[in-house]
């Protein structure tokens, strides 16, 4: 990469939108790989009303996240409803950053950013491989493995992982 593009990207703005329910260590693999990049990170919990219904409000999942970047300087924490070309552009956000863990995550995700790219040619996405430790890893896969008992202080952070089985115990399911 040659020096001026790396500049370019020091300036940048990105945005890291998702569900984060639950957040993992993957999730935050590509937070910490993003905020080295960028000059500046949001992470964004999107209040998406077309997933089944969260284990964790969108409250929960913005204080989980906080405390998880607590100690990445150039990194904050958002919720927001609606589209997120449109919530970028609000923040003056000018790329939005997605991980892709396999192949099965390309075509939703090209998609997405396909149709975004025609909502905002402004926006660019940029697509980031985790660690491959961290390439299996899903919410969904951490909380089914959560409500049959088994342990996942591998896959997210300790005050998630308590947050996790705390919340199972109180909807009867642990
Ligand atoms: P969404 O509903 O927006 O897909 P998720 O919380 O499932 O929300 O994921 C948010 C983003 O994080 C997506 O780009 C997804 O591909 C990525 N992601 C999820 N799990 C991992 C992981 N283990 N490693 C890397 N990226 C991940």
């Amino acid at each position: 990469m040659s020096h001026s593009s790396q500049h370019q990207l020091e300036r940048g703005h990105a945005l890291y939108p998702g569900t984060f329910d639950v957040l993992t260590l993957g999730h935050l693999d590509i937070v910490r790989r993003a905020s080295t990049i960028f000059r500046r990170l949001t992470v964004a919990v999107a209040q998406n009303p077309g997933k089944a219904a969260p284990l964790f409000t969108v409250a929960e999942r913005v204080e989980m996240l906080r405390e998880a970047v607590a100690d990445l300087a150039n990194v904050d924490v958002a919720s927001f409803e609606g589209l997120t070309v449109q919530f970028a552009r609000r923040i003056g956000a000018n790329v939005i950053v997605r991980g892709l863990r396999a192949v099965s995550d390309f075509e939703f995700e090209l998609q997405m950013a396909m149709m975004n790219e025609s909502l905002n040619p402004e926006i660019c996405t940029v697509f980031m491989a985790p660690a491959p430790a961290y390439s299996f890893l899903s919410s969904s896969l951490v909380k089914e493995i959560a409500r049959f008992g088994g342990d996942v202080a591998e896959y997210v952070p300790p005050h998630v992982a308590e947050k996790l089985i705390n919340r199972l115990k109180e909807n009867g399911v642990r």
